[in-house]
């Protein structure tokens, strides 16, 4: 059987929403999981999920693992992802977290993606989306067409950016990241399903290339 089930794995501001979106030209039934779109939904709803992760996003930090593998067991338990497969957008994060997800339903591949640190900042401090549709532009790489006007909606852009990117709980996402990035590549390492990707262009990928890194 095909590849299906994938980890996008990375730092904050590696592409891993971009890199998606590819995957899903190729597969166009594969469930896309981010846990971090699923907080800020919740968030924004103001429910107790919500509630319960603000404080430590608003920190950088992480929402205990209890809460968010309880979280993904849920949204991996439906019946779309069971026929469709998945791409997992930050998660898992620890290594608890990993070991939780070989129990519910184990990953074909994880996809780590590369970027330095300096095209990081870049891309998430200058990251921004249009209020009205959410389309996503960056300041410094992804600008819209003409100034201040939405290429997908044609709005006038009200700029709205993560509340999560600033410079300060930038350093701790990063710092976050690091410390638990490393056991995370050695158990995946070991595991036999790590696969290192160059992100720093990803937009430049033809869909041969995807399929290449997918394996499919
Ligand atoms: P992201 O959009 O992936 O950068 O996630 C935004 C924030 O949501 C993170 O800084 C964490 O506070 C929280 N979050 C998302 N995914 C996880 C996870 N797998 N484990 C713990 N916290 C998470």
């Amino acid at each position: 059987m095909k590849n299906s089930k994938f980890i996008l794995f990375g730092p904050p501001g590696s592409g891993k929403g971009t890199f998606s979106s590819q995957i899903k030209k190729v597969l166009p039934n594969i469930i896309h999981i981010s846990t971090g779109d699923i907080f800020r939904e919740n968030l924004k709803n103001e429910t107790p999920l919500g509630n319960k992760a603000k404080s430590y996003m608003d920190k950088g930090k992480l929402v205990p693992d209890e809460v968010v593998i309880e979280m993904v067991q849920d949204r991996l338990n439906k019946a779309d992802v069971k026929e469709n497969g998945y791409i997992l957008d930050g998660f898992p994060r620890t290594l608890p977290q990993a070991k939780a997800l070989s129990e519910i339903s184990d990953p074909d591949l994880l996809l780590l993606l590369e970027v330095d640190r300096d095209i990081i900042k870049k891309r998430i401090l200058g990251r921004y989306s249009c209020k009205e549709c959410g389309a996503l532009y960056n300041k410094y790489t992804l600008p819209p067409k003409q100034e201040g006007i939405c290429d997908k909606c044609g709005a006038e852009i009200k700029f709205e950016q993560r509340s999560d990117d600033n410079e300060e709980t930038l350093k701790n996402r990063l710092d976050t990241y690091e410390k638990n990035a490393k056991p995370l590549i050695k158990y995946y390492k070991k595991k036999k399903l790590l696969k290192r990707v160059n992100a720093e262009n990803t937009l430049a990928f033809s869909e041969e290339d995807i399929k290449d890194i997918l394996e499919i």
